[in-house]
């Protein structure tokens, strides 16, 4: 395959080599059942809690609160179910319009289920209201369950605030902290969040594994119920190659985050301020300055972001109009209708994310063939009838 332009990681990132090295015994040589009473499976046990040791680090978590599990999904449906298990007779639920639709599918089936869910709206530049969410917080509030930062936007909330607000009502708080990592520090101690999710796709280690922190003390009720393992929190044998690799790859982010926070941030911003300035018509979405250092969401007048991404893709660059989870679904981003934008507006929007793998020459790549994309579309939209063909 022809050299491949990857600006889509918010929707999966490549697997580091260092991780795959990792892996590799894992998926050859010892691939044993960790539960085995003979050395052969029960060897790999070490190999597990030495993973479990760095992706705590990661978070500056205890290594006993790292509850692996099947992925970033996992970790959000079980969160708001153990919620409710422990806290019977509490059936609300308050988040926001703009998650993951792994929360917010899993709160829409819970309404079915007799519980009610508060989504909180956010402003123009996707930012919560936390008085509003103070508000919202009722006597039967189960838990609090807010993003770290915007899969599609890259905004990122102000968790430590909002976990101090659920503290004083003494409700639970969930956050969603999957496009986090390796990007802004997290410190679960500091924010003082009850649950935390991440997912290691996102963070350059393989799709299919992920992580609750449940922070220590808080009560717990497993969600996949079966064998013993995870110390009886998650059962399922352990997908010990993934596990070894998420604990590599949180390693790695760890040691590259400031690169991320100044060479791909400059990146970043050199692709952003050249399209925004070049191109007429366009728009970032979002907070500019509480911002992944990675993400850029532009709206393009008069186009569909659709087409654009079909003859971007002719060219090998990857890019998408928002969640990799909703491709294919011609609704407009949730997303970003809550924060405003016209459903022909949020039609428009590109959503351009970057990793430590992206180079100068990607950025160079794109911003050679972006604008005569858009001009070729526009100089054919319908929607553009300032456009001297259309008039
Ligand atoms: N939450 C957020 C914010 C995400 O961006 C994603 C993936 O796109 C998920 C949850 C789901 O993670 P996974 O793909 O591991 O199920």
């Amino acid at each position: 395959m022809s050299k491949v332009y990857y600006f889509d990681n918010n929707a999966t990132t490549r697997v580091a080599p260092e991780v795959v090295e990792a892996m590799v015994p894992f998926l050859s040589e010892l691939w044993g059942n960790p539960s085995s009473a003979y050395q052969f499976g029960s060897q790999l046990g070490k190999h597990i809690e030495n993973a479990r040791a760095k992706a705590a680090a990661l978070i500056n978590a205890e290594p006993k609160e790292i509850t692996f599990t099947s992925c970033g999904t996992e970790s959000d449906n079980t969160a708001l179910q153990n919620a409710l298990v422990v806290n019977p007779g509490k059936r609300h639920i308050v988040t926001t319009g703009v998650e993951h639709s792994a929360i917010i599918n899993q709160c829409e089936f819970l309404k079915t289920q007799g519980c009610e869910v508060t989504f909180l709206p956010v402003d123009s530049q996707g930012r919560l209201d936390l008085h509003l969410l103070e508000r919202s917080i009722r006597p039967d509030t189960a838990i609090v369950s807010v993003m770290f930062a915007n899969n599609e936007t890259g905004v990122i909330f102000p968790i430590k605030e909002i976990a101090a607000i659920c503290r004083s009502q003494k409700v639970l708080v969930h956050t969603d902290a999957t496009q986090v990592p390796g990007k802004v520090k997290i410190d679960v101690k500091d924010l003082d969040v009850d649950f935390l999710t991440l997912s290691a796709h996102k963070f350059h280690a393989p799709k299919g594994i992920g992580l609750l922190y449940i922070k220590r003390r808080v009560k717990f009720q497993p969600y996949i119920m079966g064998g013993h393992q995870e110390r009886g929190r998650r059962a399922g044998t352990e997908n010990v190659a993934s596990i070894v690799g998420l604990g590599r790859a949180a390693e790695l982010a760890v040691e590259h985050i400031n690169d991320e926070n100044t060479r791909v941030r400059a990146l970043r911003d050199r692709m952003e301020e050249t399209i925004l300035h070049t191109i007429p018509d366009t728009l970032l979405i979002g907070a500019k300055e509480e911002r992944l250092p990675n993400t850029s969401n532009i709206g393009f007048q008069y186009v569909e972001a659709e087409a654009i991404l079909m003859l971007l893709d002719q060219l090998g660059i990857c890019a998408s109009s928002g969640s990799a989870c909703t491709t294919g679904s011609l609704a407009p981003s949730h997303v970003l209708t809550a924060m405003g934008l016209t459903p022909m507006q949020a039609r428009g929007c590109v959503r351009l994310s970057l990793s430590r793998y992206n180079t100068e020459e990607d950025i160079d790549y794109l911003l050679a063939h972006l604008p005569g994309i858009i001009s070729r579309l526009r100089s054919i939209s319908p929607l553009n009838t300032a456009h001297p063909d259309n008039a």
